[in-house]
């Protein structure tokens, strides 16, 4: 293994290839560009290359040897709607289109490491490099519509692992947990249905507004007083609409809700509870509520031995310094968790470190993803690139 620490590829191209990538970002399902890029890219190094599985989605395959053992290794391309606002050299030509979440990093990693792996061949079984379209899409996004389209049907994975670039943290370090380590994320959509009139006739209305208030109140008691302490949740509201001015009482009002949790029991509850909540606040008002309660992203949950796995190749690779273990979970949320409920896995991080410092006057936070001042740090791409073509090089030795 210590000759991957030491295995030269060109890095400077892939900077640049990060680079013009991060020029000319796409939003998800809309990577059109970027999946021709990568499919033109790993035909040349010789690797099978499906196309169109959820659209824009790319597949590439290397089988070395006879063994029937196969890994995945994933990376999402896609872009966020939001105005680039640094002035690099490679800012987004797209406008309102920006790649603040560094996937174009992940795609420039895993090229990098399609080129290591292909040109060292040093496995015995199937590698597979997923490029998944619109992992910032919500629940309709790309990873699970590839599993729809048959995706481990076509390319089976005893395994699948991704990683996602960390801001904030040192450059090139590496971090792991096991087990739950992102949030599931739920949307609840909630219509308030009371009677609308003259603002100084409330005896004869049914204000939803006050019931808005009330159940707004009420939900802060979810996670303080229904949850275990010890267990994590957010209820969040992040949407009240209600009324268009003074004095009118309207007829609804609307609320939405942004539902985070850790645990298959505890999301149940939250929902169980925003739903009972929601029908009697409005009922002691004589309104009535409507609740479309929407399932998102699921809870991101890394198998213990492929975390394992994964966590002894990097240590081996770089050091024990350079690894962090059992690092806090997250509340964001991300669509690989569906990959995971099919295979065993792990989700793993990377130090982006922080670009420039949080400027005052223009209330640019380099340091922090979907930010319009964030860009991905191409030292990562080198560490990055080889921890992938270990990572095989373990699952798949040779026998
Ligand atoms: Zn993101
Ligand atoms: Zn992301």
């Amino acid at each position: 293994m210590d000759t991957l620490l030491d295995a030269q590829l060109n890095w400077q191209t892939y900077t640049e290839l990060r680079r013009d990538l991060h020029r000319h970002p796409e939003l998800g399902f809309e990577e059109f560009r970027t999946s021709d890029l990568v499919a033109t890219r790993l035909q040349a190094l010789g690797y099978e290359v499906v196309r169109g599985i959820a659209g824009t989605g790319v597949v590439a395959s290397l089988k070395l040897g006879g063994s029937r053992r196969s890994i995945g290794l994933r990376a999402d391309m896609d872009a966020l709607p939001i105005q680039e606002a640094t002035d690099v050299d490679w800012a987004s030509r797209n406008e309102g289109v920006m790649h603040a979440c560094g996937h174009d990093g992940h795609t420039a990693i895993l090229l990098a490491a399609a080129e290591l792996i292909a040109r060292r061949r040093q496995f015995d079984g199937t590698v597979h490099l997923i490029f998944q379209p619109a992992e910032e899409m919500g629940g309709a996004g790309g990873a699970r519509r590839m599993m729809e389209e048959g995706l481990f049907e076509q390319f089976p994975c005893d395994a699948v692992f991704a990683m996602h670039n960390m801001p904030g943290w040192p450059v090139g370090d590496f971090m792991f947990r096991d087990g739950a380590m992102m949030a599931s994320s739920d949307r609840v959509v909630i219509t308030l249905h009371g009677k609308g009139g003259h603002a100084a006739i409330p005896q004869r209305t049914v204000d939803p507004t006050i019931v808005a208030a009330s159940l707004i109140m009420a939900l802060q008691t979810i996670t303080s007083r229904n949850l275990d302490p010890l267990d994590s949740a957010v209820v969040s509201v992040g949407m009240l609409q209600a009324g268009a001015t003074y004095n009118v009482i309207p007829d609804t009002a609307h609320l939405e809700l942004s539902v985070r949790a850790f645990s298959p029991s505890v999301r149940d509850e939250l929902e169980k509870r925003i739903r009972h909540l929601c029908q009697t606040q409005a009922e002691s008002f004589g309104a009535r509520a409507e609740v479309v309660y929407e399932r998102g992203y699921p809870m991101l949950i890394n198998t213990t031995a492929e975390t394992k796995d994964a966590r002894l190749v990097a240590q081996q690779l770089f050091g024990a310094e350079r690894v962090k273990d059992n690092i806090a979970p997250l509340m964001g949320s991300e669509d690989f968790a569906y990959m995971l409920q099919e295979r065993p896995g792990c989700y793993l991080l990377i130090g982006n470190g922080c670009i420039g410092e949080h400027n005052v006057s223009t209330g640019l936070t380099h340091c922090m993803v979907h930010n319009p001042g964030y860009d991905f740090n191409d030292t990562c791409i080198a560490p990055a690139a080889r921890f992938w073509a270990a990572l095989v090089e373990h699952r798949l030795t040779p026998t």
